[in-house]
């Protein structure tokens, strides 16, 4: 495995591989990795002759008042989990590599980085899809993988893929969560013993209204009503909507289209997001 810092020796690696003929699969994470982002790579791995991990913590996307500089990191392990994974190349670069003096240019979303986590961490998606769309150029893999869990995140990424053309296939796989049900996240670290043991209120409200779908359930309120009764021993709610997949509008009752129940929330003063799809075959 190599760990690369520079986008011009990336560049050299990666060119060598497609000149063989190789399939290159981009994970791109912050850090800190988890079996979560481990899903990811075995996806990519199964699907891919060349993994390549990026591992940065992307300033853009982080709000004036957020985590940036506590951000759990733990580059050495992560170096371990992707060499013991059969991850060919980790890319590491620094804020500088990929924002070099005088950076000016970003891509911005639009209708689909309003609701949801886009109405509270203003921007937040203008990074995200700047940093994506960089690391598309620079390791121009032909696909990439991302996870579930930040639902808006994939949809973000899968619709500006579509619409600036790139060349890349985009890969969503479920959520990886802990044996309690809690989604996997690096942010989980932050969280007390006892938080620890609260958050788990998080996703058995989700499955509740999961239940409830899958027994027939197809109003909008009712459906959050069920997952609400159970998000009243969180510390803040900071939001909890029934989406349509697709386009992040609010579900329409009663429901006809693949949906998805999403939560933003906090415990203690860790905010931790998760969500469900209520899947619907349309005809
Ligand atoms: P992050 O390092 O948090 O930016 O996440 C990097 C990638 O891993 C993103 O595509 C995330 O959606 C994905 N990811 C994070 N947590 C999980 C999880 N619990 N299950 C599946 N994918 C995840």
């Amino acid at each position: 495995m190599k760990t690369i810092t520079s986008v011009a020796a990336l560049r050299q690696v990666v060119s060598l591989a497609r000149t063989a003929g190789k399939r290159v699969g981009l994970v791109p994470t912050m850090g800190y990795l988890h079996d979560g982002h481990m899903a990811l790579v075995e996806a990519s791995r199964k699907q891919c002759d060349v993994t390549v991990v990026s591992i940065f913590v992307n300033p853009t996307q982080f709000g004036a008042n957020e985590d940036l500089n506590t951000y759990p990191r733990d580059f050495p392990s992560d170096e371990r989990l992707c060499r013991d994974a059969g991850v060919a190349i980790v890319f590491a670069p620094d804020n500088k590599e990929v924002y070099p003096e005088g950076f000016d240019t970003c891509v911005e979303s639009g209708e689909l980085a309003k609701p949801l986590c886009g109405g509270f961490r203003p921007g937040h998606f203008r990074g995200v899809a700047t940093v994506v769309c960089k690391l598309f150029n620079m390791v121009q893999p032909d696909a990439a993988f991302f996870g579930q869990k930040d639902f808006q995140q994939c949809a973000v990424v899968r619709r500006m893929t579509r619409d600036l053309n790139l060349p890349v296939e985009v890969v969503t796989l479920p959520t990886v969560r802990e044996p309690d049900g809690l989604a996997m996240s690096s942010r989980n670290r932050y969280l007390s013993e006892q938080d620890r043991r609260r958050a788990v209120t998080i996703s058995r409200a989700l499955f509740a209204a999961q239940d409830e779908f899958r027994s027939g359930t197809r109003d909008v309120q009712k459906l959050i009503a069920v997952a609400e009764l159970h998000l009243q021993t969180v510390d803040r709610l900071q939001y909890l909507e029934l989406v349509d997949s697709e386009t992040l509008k609010p579900a329409e009752s009663p429901l006809r289209r693949s949906s998805a129940l999403c939560v933003a929330a906090y415990i203690g003063s860790t905010r931790l997001i998760d969500n469900v799809t209520m899947e619907l075959i349309v005809s």
